[in-house]
């Protein structure tokens, strides 16, 4: 059965219980992808007893550092293992990593893993960029900073389909791009009463409840939260519900969902 572990949770601070943003995908394949690199993804992944040298797949969805501060840090890490490493990018995620990499010295395939840096382009709807024995996986253009994009990802044997936002503000492709998707896992930011100034770049509970609706998506997950404002999670879930209607999971980090096929 495919997983997602919520590697971290957070908007761009990070708290004592919540980094940023990252997930862990793993297929029945053996195919893992690691959606976003801030912190130390090496430890979060000792913490979880999973082991750092199968992570070859690696997809960013836009170039804000915590999104990205991570990457050196994880190919350094893989030091001497003579392994490779996919990159999954739009243009710009690609120009800064490539010279987080070239800066810390880290191009050298002798000692570090060989890298194929794979351009997506930000401002294409269902570009295919993934297509595994199990999974299969897309993008789409995401409202944050033009290089941003969301991501659909498709498995076979169960048929199910998950969509992750990526950060973004309120959207309409989002809301196609989830039609009837088992899984929505979407930037909610924090309640509606600080949002004013957020919501050209991310989405308050409020807002996410009525996106989640209208896709009629089976379960909710909203994640990125900013954590240097002061509010409680109660908060995000009982403005959701004033809109949603579906199933609905608050991750915690370290969270690991087993995905099925979800009912309405
Ligand atoms: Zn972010
Ligand atoms: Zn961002």
């Amino acid at each position: 059965m495919a997983k997602i572990t919520f590697l971290g949770t957070a908007g761009a601070v990070a708290s004592a219980q919540r980094d940023n943003t990252s997930l862990l995908l793993a297929d029945d394949s053996g195919e893992k992808f690691l959606i976003d690199c801030p912190g130390s993804p090496v430890r979060k992944l000792a913490k979880l007893g999973l082991d750092y040298r199968e992570i070859s797949n690696l997809i960013l969805t836009h170039s804000h550092v915590d999104h990205i501060y991570g990457v050196p840090s994880l190919i350094h890490s893989q030091y001497r293992l003579g392994n490779r490493i996919n990159i999954f990018a739009t243009q710009k995620s690609l120009f800064l990593v490539r010279g987080l990499i070239s800066f810390h010295g880290l191009e050298d395939t002798k000692k570090f893993p060989e890298i194929s840096f794979h351009t997506i382009p930000a401002d294409k709807n269902n570009f295919l960029f993934f297509q595994g024995e199990k999974t299969i996986i897309s993008s789409f253009p995401v409202k944050h900073t033009p290089d941003s994009i969301g991501l659909k990802i498709s498995f076979k044997d169960p048929a199910l389909t998950c969509v992750y936002s990526g950060d973004t503000a309120f959207s309409q492709t989002v809301v196609e791009e989830a039609k009837n998707a088992d899984y929505l896992i979407h930037d909610c930011a924090c309640p509606s009463r600080f949002a004013e100034e957020l919501e050209q770049m991310h989405t308050s509970a409020l807002v996410l409840g009525e996106i989640a609706e209208e896709a009629k998506v089976k379960t909710l997950i909203p994640i990125h939260f900013l954590t240097e404002i002061d509010f409680k999670m109660e908060e995000i879930e009982n403005e959701i519900r004033k809109n949603f209607s579906g199933n609905l999971m608050i991750p915690s980090d370290f969270d690991c969902l087993e995905l099925k096929p979800q009912l309405s």
